[in-house]
């Protein structure tokens, strides 16, 4: 029986580790080309060092080539340490690069240098998804100083590229290192969860990004009658697009939110003056839809709409799907890696965590596609992508003792 006490203790005393480990994180900027960057090289490079004085037995930097990146490749850390048994490998695959800080007027700081405040710690990055790197590795310190044996084999994996599509980070993994990965082992991804750290994350939606380009005939303003308002066309048709909620209504308790969504978000700048009447103007439309529809007959359904306002209005309308991801066979409630989350969670904090289903978008996806089941869980507060992202201290504690648990098979 590992002394559990001891390492919970340890992982107690390491508030000062967790914050210096936050700023030097914090300051080594990770953001991919598409949001500005040239990778995730200074995290990985430190990260690689921490990794290498807890002796791993094996541990590989594996380059996905991104000639827009410095290198012309973006990093990926795997590291593996050797347990007792010879059974499932727990491994946790948290992700190097953050997404850009956005307005800086919204920020009380520089995002790229860490604020303590109690026990919160403040900046671009710390959470998502810092919490879940510096959870995985300080769990893994805590059982390696108190003189533990791994029960389990441990894997930490810190990949590059989840903020803009995992094209070089696990896409790239699990396409030409597949065999990393078995499917018995427990594969957590820290990368979502609630302030409780209730929510263990086993299925998502489907995701579909639609584009509406709605192009009528731009005029004078004073003269309506010679042009064709390409205005009216987007406001009566994010007007009909509603109606997918009610043809799509299905309830599904495993998902939270438990029906599928349909959001109109961003909208393009039009005219840049006000006497104008706008000729062409372009909006999106964010659905989640759950698995039990087929994204085709969202699609479809879209097109109608589109063509009765069109109709109307004499206007051409064009719709494009510009992402989606169909939603893939989830996790089972009852897989492997969920039992062991909840009854480590139950151990640490002494609640019921329990199954559940989101609106998609997580790196999990990738491991389920590649039939490997995994759960994405971690204790946080919703601040992710935000202005003055914060984590705190004592969910990384909490998250870091359940991992632990995890580790030693306690
Ligand atoms: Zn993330």
């Amino acid at each position: 029986m590992p002394e559990m006490e001891k390492i919970f203790e340890t992982i107690d005393g390491s508030r000062d580790e967790i914050i210096k480990l936050q700023a030097e994180l914090t300051s080594r900027v990770a953001l991919g080309p598409e949001n500005g960057g040239n990778g995730e090289h200074k995290k990985s490079e430190y990260l690689k060092e921490k990794l290498e004085t807890l002796k791993p037995d094996s541990i590989e930097e594996i380059k996905s080539p991104d000639e827009r990146a410095q290198g012309g490749y973006r990093p990926n850390l795997v590291a593996r340490w050797e347990g007792n048994t010879k059974g499932p490998t727990v491994w946790v695959l948290s992700h190097m690069d953050v997404v850009p800080p956005g307005d800086s007027e919204l920020w009380e700081r520089d995002p790229y240098k860490l604020e303590v405040d109690g026990d919160r710690v403040v900046g671009r990055g710390v959470l998502d998804d810092q919490a879940g790197i510096v959870s995985s590795y300080l769990a893994l310190v805590a059982v390696l100083q108190t003189g533990q044996k791994l029960e389990r084999s441990v894997g930490l994996v810190f990949v590059a590229d989840e903020e803009t599509g995992s094209k070089f980070g696990l896409e790239y993994l699990l396409e030409n290192h597949r065999t990393i990965f078995h499917p018995d082992d427990l594969i957590i991804v820290p990368d979502a969860g609630n302030a409780s750290g209730t929510m263990i994350e086993v299925a998502e939606k489907s995701m579909l990004w639609l584009k509406f380009t709605v192009t009528g005939k731009q005029c004078h303003a004073s003269t309506p009658s010679r042009g064709k308002n390409s205005l009216y066309g987007a406001a009566k048709l994010i007007l009909a697009l509603e109606n997918l909620k009610g043809a799509f209504d299905r309830f599904d308790k495993l998902f939270s939110p438990p029906s599928s969504t349909f959001e109109p978000t961003k909208m393009e700048a039009n005219v840049p003056n006000i006497n104008t009447i706008p000729g062409r103007d372009v909006f999106y439309l964010d659905c989640r839809i759950l698995p039990q529809y087929k994204v085709e007959e969202i699609i479809e359904f879209a097109k109608e709409r589109a063509e009765e306002v069109a109709q109307e209005l004499g206007l051409s309308i064009l719709v494009e799907p510009v992402y989606r991801q169909d939603a893939i066979n989830p996790t089972s409630e009852d897989a492997p890696v969920v039992k062991a989350l909840i009854e480590a969670i139950k151990r640490v904090t002494g609640i019921e965590a329990k199954p559940m289903g989101i609106g998609g978008g997580t790196v999990a996806a990738f491991f389920r596609k590649a039939g490997l089941p995994a759960a994405v869980w971690m204790t946080m507060p919703d601040s992710a992508h935000q202005p003055n992202e914060y984590c705190l201290i004592s969910n990384i504690m909490s998250d870091a003792k359940v991992l632990a648990c995890l580790y030693l098979n306690a």
